[in-house]
């Protein structure tokens, strides 16, 4: 696969100490990336793909580290987000962030999951940026490009220190991960002023969750993680995101109910969205390697129904919703269960004003 030579700022760290954990799973996967639609030329292995390995760049070079991810209506302004990491070990098939990895030359695929880029010097890089804009700045997200506890955290630490900087100049936070080393956090996580950890959880069991999240903490692990940060005091919530239709909608009831005995009291929906045709070919084809061809081809008609005939939305409005009865039966479904567990019920914006806003949940719906 041609590659374009990531220029400076980045060095390679060769250091597998940082990788512990990680290298024996990316060891035994082989390379596929779809075609980057950025780089001139890409080619095809003949035969058999080199296995990857998991590669680790720091990056020194990054000038700003809060991104205006995207408008929003809350509160007429915009969505605010912090990412420490480029790429994510945890190689969802369906992560629409598969996307951004393509913007720095690499591919969609397995590039995604094993060319991680960090960006080290981001908690300086959020302090500076808060020092000029904390009155502007209503909340900031810890998602969106990655998930901020992967693994390499435990060792660089990166999103710890972010937090301790919301802390420090009062920034109300959102976090989403499916990691349960956000546990590690939670001293800090107390000290912010408003804080909501979400935790992405679409399907119920391991075996449901393994052919399209693989390298995930399974389902328990992050239920488990999901009761220690409520039972600390901090609030959670739960995120059933992608619904992949004809695949997951069963499971709804069962990933709310665990989710309320676990002490979770927020919860949200979204519909999956394969926003390129990388992101399109790599789930697809994971679908095949992992999924017996009826199912496969369950999923792949219910999905072209919501979607008028393809497996992607027409327009960014159309992102997150079907277009079908089924879809409608699904919401309901979510919203009905979710009513009847007493999710949802503390209004988002206090009245001690918008600084004591939490991420409402249509929004928070809308970063996945
Ligand atoms: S954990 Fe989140 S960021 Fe990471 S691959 Fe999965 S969906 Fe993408």
């Amino acid at each position: 696969m041609a590659k374009k030579p990531v220029n400076g700022g980045f060095f390679l760290n060769s250091d597998l100490k940082s990788l512990r954990g990680c290298d024996s799973v990316a060891g035994v996967r082989q390379g596929i990336n779809p075609p980057n639609p950025y780089n001139k030329y890409s080619a095809e292995y003949i035969g058999e793909p080199p296995p990857t390995k998991l590669e680790v760049f720091e990056e020194t070079s990054t000038k700003r580290i809060i991104t205006k991810a995207f408008a929003s209506d809350w509160e007429g302004g915009w969505r605010y987000t912090v990412n420490c990491y480029r790429g994510c070990v945890h190689g969802c098939t369906y992560c629409f962030a598969r996307q951004y990895h393509e913007y720095l030359g690499y591919g969609a695929g397995t590039d995604f999951e094993t060319k991680i880029v960090v960006k080290s010097n981001a908690p300086q890089l959020l302090r500076q940026e808060l020092k000029k804009c904390r009155d502007k700045m209503p909340h900031l997200d810890f998602s969106f490009a990655t998930d901020p506890y992967i693994a390499l955290e435990a060792e660089y630490k990166l999103t710890r220190q972010c937090l301790e900087v919301c802390a420090e100049f009062r920034v109300p936070v959102g976090v989403i991960t499916k990691s349960p080393l956000v546990t590690r956090d939670i001293d800090v996580l107390k000290r912010l002023r408003k804080v909501t950890v979400f935790f992405s959880l679409p399907f119920l069991t391991k075996e449901k969750s393994n052919p399209f999240e693989p390298y995930t903490p399974v389902p328990e692990a992050r239920f488990r993680a999901m009761k220690t940060v409520a039972d600390a005091g901090v609030e959670v919530g739960i995120g059933i995101a992608p619904v992949i239709p004809g695949y997951n909608e069963s499971d709804i009831p069962g990933l709310l109910e665990r989710a309320k005995d676990c002490g979770a009291t927020r919860a949200f929906m979204s519909l999956l969205h394969l926003d390129t045709d990388s992101i399109e070919e790599y789930f697809v084809a994971k679908m095949h390697e992992r999924l017996p061809p009826t199912r496969v081809n369950k999923i792949i008609n219910t999905i072209k129904r919501e979607r008028g005939g393809s497996l992607r939305h027409k327009t960014y409005n159309e992102r997150m919703m079907g277009t079908t009865e089924q879809w409608e039966v699904t919401q309901k479904l979510f919203e009905f269960q979710a009513r009847r567990l007493g999710f949802n019920a503390r209004p988002n914006v206090s009245e001690n004003g918008p600084d004591e806003a939490v991420a409402p949940v249509q929004e928070q719906r809308r970063l996945f």
